[in-house]
């Protein structure tokens, strides 16, 4: 996966979206923000002013980002409070070939978070069918970014207790993500999103090396030669 730049875009203003705890949405994504911020990423804003959907993204298109992911916890529903339990992964319609990195990223998180991913999820304008439902994905696509996701990473009451260890958790998990492929190999954005993790293991494992340039070359058949080779250390022979 080539992500480009990576811009985060804490989704809401200070005080916005009460959880149980004193928990604000708007306080702690923009906490998480400032965490990614601290470890080289783009942010969309820096305090907790309202700031209109557009130009935080137009803020992102001008800071050259090719991926935006915005920030978010759900609500908590009366009637169902278990429904926004776990990560989910918003993308646009208008981009499908990023439904497989949306849920590579929602698996990650959830992961990281150590609860479950409740899926992915997209929606068409009701007034405008041909567009995104929601602004950031809306904007996203028309400033022209490559990739942009809006990831529910819990709801607000999953991250209403800990929530300094959590989030710092969910950076750490955004940086293996969208840092920590690079050095791998030096052909490692163009593993499948969904092989990535396998790839990683087994170099780490001292299994697959790749060739005497660095590279993993996904794509490329593999010999009789290598095959030995790899089941050879497999075994330990
Ligand atoms: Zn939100």
């Amino acid at each position: 996966m080539n992500w480009g730049k990576v811009g985060f875009d804490p989704g809401h203003y200070a005080g916005a979206n009460a959880g149980p705890n004193g928990y604000y949405e708007g306080n702690a994504m923009l906490k998480l923000g400032l965490l990614l911020k601290q470890k080289g990423f783009y942010i969309t804003r820096e305090d907790g002013r309202d700031i209109t959907l557009m130009e935080r993204v137009r803020r992102a298109k001008a800071a050259g980002c090719d991926t935006l992911v915005s920030l978010h916890t759900d609500w908590i529903p009366p009637d169902n409070p278990k429904s926004t339990e776990g990560t989910m992964v918003i993308y646009s319609f208008n981009k499908p070939e990023d439904r497989e990195p949306a849920e590579y990223i929602g698996k990650e998180i959830a992961k990281a978070l150590g609860i479950k991913f409740r899926g992915l999820y997209t929606r068409r304008s009701t007034t405008d069918p041909s567009q995104d439902y929601y602004g950031i994905l809306r904007h996203g696509v028309n400033y022209g970014l490559k990739h942009v996701f809006i990831v529910e990473h819990c709801n607000h009451a999953q991250l209403a207790y800990n929530t300094d260890a959590k989030i710092q958790e969910i950076a750490n998990c955004y940086e293996r993500i969208f840092k920590g492929g690079s050095k791998v190999f030096n052909d490692f954005d163009k593993v499948s999103s969904w092989a990535k993790d396998a790839v990683r293991k087994v170099k780490e494992a001292g299994i697959m090396m790749g060739d005497e340039k660095g590279n993993f070359n996904p794509q490329k058949p593999v010999t009789r030669e290598e095959l030995a080779v790899v089941i050879s250390r497999i075994l330990k022979l």
